[in-house]
């Protein structure tokens, strides 16, 4: 797959320049100068001869076979050598030229008319506007890039063919390998799900890192990041996730909805490991590079000094690590060499006084202890400590487990050294224990992640021609909203639990229903035109007697008179009162490019202030269903604090996936709210109380 591109037998450079400074120049030269054992043509109408490379006017000229193109030509004459590349049945071509899209309308047109040429003619392009790429297992640099990586196990894909340099020459200073980088650069043909497919069945690439502006089609990423993050840890730096849908939006979920939740939400879902800042994926990609998985969240922190120690328990408290407890036994054998004032016990200091033996001892002991996942080793550079000496013990002990042992040593200059060892040996060294710290977390959860069973779905009966009826009666009456006995019978036919209703014109009638039901019951206004019924003063719960029936509904009617007089009004609605339930939120949303999105968050009149909410893209497993459930912040407050009874949770999960099916099942919904789904006690299920469905045709 894309295998031309990246190990190619011969390679055209279309635009070869003589001179040092030109891209054209720059390209061929790279191509030359770092191995690369196929057949390389120049191709320049004015040149006879190129960097020591016969140079031919045009790509007919050449008698051989060209694997690849690699096109750096102006803008206006990219779509000949398209042409000649039909011809000469070249089909794998870089064009790094830019001036395309990125420029505007006119670079859009053209770019557009050279993606549907090569498309007739078979022909796969990366580009245009980029970088170019390299594959180091080849030794091709098809690219204008300063300087070769160093052979290695990271694959690593940019839209940004500024971040692809600025990766390049941050890991030629720390010594880190690549096997590919790609510079994506405007994603005409071939995307990033594309690359990344590529890279999941390449043998040197280990680790896929990834920086991304846009994602080109979402569902289709989503599948492909599945499926490789099944192998291989995917990381990828998102920027400009600035929120889409700050579009005013009708519901709560469409106004806390945006692509950040989207970007989120999927990439949790395929198992992608998110870095959140540059600093962060390059600490994360020497630890995935590495060093094994922790099969665990138990840490050991090794440290010489306190605060240093504190920090680093702190930033593990925050995460899915956790400091593990040591074994007797192990904390027997560390006090036979350890001062008495050590502590044994996690984070394990060995004071200020310890020397790179301590270390070393301290290591081995507890690299043993069967508890403990994974090993932190902090340094601060004492008078007492050889930092580099510490170092070498260290890797020798490192390149005998199968824990990971990452290390931050604190400091510059005193410590500069042992850095340095540590790159040279493959052991991730960090600045600052937090960094090694969530580095370490993003492993763990990668490999919960992948440790994970297979993803259940569950499929709901439901009554999908009712839907089809009442959306199509909406549409012919050119309306979007749902009224509220439409929204009932839509989610009714998707097997919620809804409270018992009845619309009463009169009095009369509001005290037969109430009577009917059963007090107590909660009375609100039956109105097309009232979208926030209690603002208006239109709900009323807790109604316990007949006559406080009669009085609602008499107020209610009023209020909504007064405050709304255009309202029209159907009558009152009287509901069976759902005692106890704790009130959550449900929603509907549809995100560009990931499709339905299913909200979950703590329900009530401060949703959209407090933001708790959480985001999956439909349809969501029930793995996902109980992860974002559990995402909330106030998740204990279902669980039930001081004595409360727990909610039903199951009963809230079901009621997520019923809405997810709903939302893959009709594309037209393009947002909806349950507000709130009153949740009963465990066991007791939970009621939608309130619901909003917007569609659209
Ligand atoms: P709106 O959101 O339009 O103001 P709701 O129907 O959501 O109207 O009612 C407002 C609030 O009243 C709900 O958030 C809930 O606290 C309470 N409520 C509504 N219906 C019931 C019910 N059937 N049982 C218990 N409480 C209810
Ligand atoms: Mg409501």
């Amino acid at each position: 797959m894309l295998e031309d591109f990246f190990s190619p037998s011969s390679v055209a450079v279309v635009g070869a320049s003589q001179n040092p400074g030109k891209i054209g120049y720059d390209i061929l030269n790279n191509i030359l100068r770092h191995g690369y054992a196929g057949a390389v043509y120049p191709i320049n109408p004015k040149a006879q001869e190129i960097l020591g490379c016969k140079a031919y006017a045009d790509l007919a000229s050449v008698t051989s076979d060209i694997d690849l193109a690699v096109i750096a030509v102006p803008p206006s004459a990219v779509m000949g050598v398209v042409e000649q590349c039909g011809k000469k049945k070249v089909d794998s071509v870089v064009i790094i030229t830019a001036g395309f899209k990125e420029i505007g309308h006119e670079g859009a047109l053209l770019e557009e008319q050279m993606a549907v040429r090569a498309r007739e003619l078979d022909i796969r392009v990366v580009g245009p506007n980029c970088l170019g790429i390299i594959d180091t297992a080849s030794c091709l640099n098809a690219s204008f890039a300063a300087g070769m990586p160093l052979a290695g196990h990271i694959g690593f894909f940019s839209q940004s063919g500024a971040l692809c340099v600025a990766i390049l020459d941050w890991a030629l200073g720390e010594n880190v390998g690549f096997s590919r980088f790609v510079s994506l650069g405007n994603k005409m043909d071939i995307s990033e799900t594309e690359v990344l497919l590529s890279m999941g069945k390449d043998d040197n690439t280990r680790v896929i890192l990834g920086y991304l502006e846009s994602i080109e089609d979402g569902q289709r990423f989503m599948e492909a990041a599945k499926q490789v993050s099944k192998t291989k840890p995917i990381i990828i730096i998102k920027s400009g996730t600035t929120s889409a849908g700050a579009k005013a939006a009708s519901s709560h979920t469409g106004a806390l909805a945006g692509s950040e939740h989207a970007y989120n939400a999927a990439f949790k879902q395929s198992g992608i490991v998110r870095a959140e800042s540059m600093r962060a994926l390059f600490g994360y990609a020497m630890a995935f590079a590495n060093q094994p998985l922790p099969k665990g969240p138990s840490l050991a922190i090794i440290t010489n000094s306190g605060g240093p120690g504190i920090l680093a328990a702190d930033a593990c408290d925050r995460s899915s690590l956790h400091l593990s407890p040591i074994r007797k036994e192990t904390a027997d054998r560390l006090r036979e060499f350890l001062p008495p004032t050590a502590s044994v016990y996690n984070p394990i200091d060995i004071i200020g006084d310890a020397s790179h033996e301590r270390y070393e001892k301290t290591l081995a002991v507890v690299l043993k202890d069967e508890l403990i996942h994974a090993v932190l080793i902090l340094l601060t550079p004492t008078a007492a400590v050889n930092a580099e000496a510490v170092a070498r013990g260290v890797v020798k002990l490192a390149e005998d487990t199968d824990k990971p042992v990452i290390t931050a040593f604190m400091g510059e200059k005193r410590v500069r050294q042992a850095r340095k060892i540590f790159q040279d040996h493959a052991i991730p060294t960090y600045d600052y224990p937090e960094d090694a710290i969530s580095a370490l977390d993003a492993m763990l959860s990668y490999r919960t992640w992948r440790e994970k069973p297979e993803r259940q779905f569950r499929h709901y009966e439901a009554d999908t021609r009712k839907v089809r009826e009442i959306f199509a009666s909406i549409i012919k009456q050119h309306r979007h909203d749902l009224i509220e006995n439409e929204a009932r019978e839509i989610l009714k036919a998707y097997g919620f639990r809804l409270p018992d209703s009845r619309i009463a014109r009169t009095t009369k009638e509001a005290v037969a229903a109430a009577s009917d039901i059963g007090l107590p019951v909660v009375m609100k206004i039956a109105s097309p035109d009232v979208l926030h019924k209690s603002d208006m003063g239109g709900v009323r719960v807790g109604i316990e007697t007949t006559t406080m029936v009669e009085d609602a509904f008499f107020d209610i009617t009023s209020n909504i008179q007064q405050r709304q007089p255009e309202a029209r009004i159907l009558g009152v609605m009287v509901q069976e009162m759902i005692p106890q339930g704790k009130e959550v939120i449900l929603g509907i949303t549809r995100d560009i490019q990931f499709g339905p999105m299913v909200m979950f968050g703590l329900g009530g009149i401060y949703v959209e202030v407090l933001k708790d909410v959480a985001f999956r893209i439909a349809p969501l497993s029930v793995e996902s269903a109980d992860a974002m459930i559990r995402d909330i912040r106030s998740f204990p407050l279902l669980r039930g604090v001081r004595g409360e009874a727990p909610a039903d949770i199951d009963a809230i999960r079901d009621a997520l996936l019923r809405l997810s099916q709903m939302a893959v099942d009709f594309p037209e919904i393009i947002e909806a709210d349950i507000n709130p789904l009153l949740v009963c006690p465990e066991g007791q299920g939970a009621v939608a109380v309130d619901a909003r469905i917007t569609i659209h045709e």
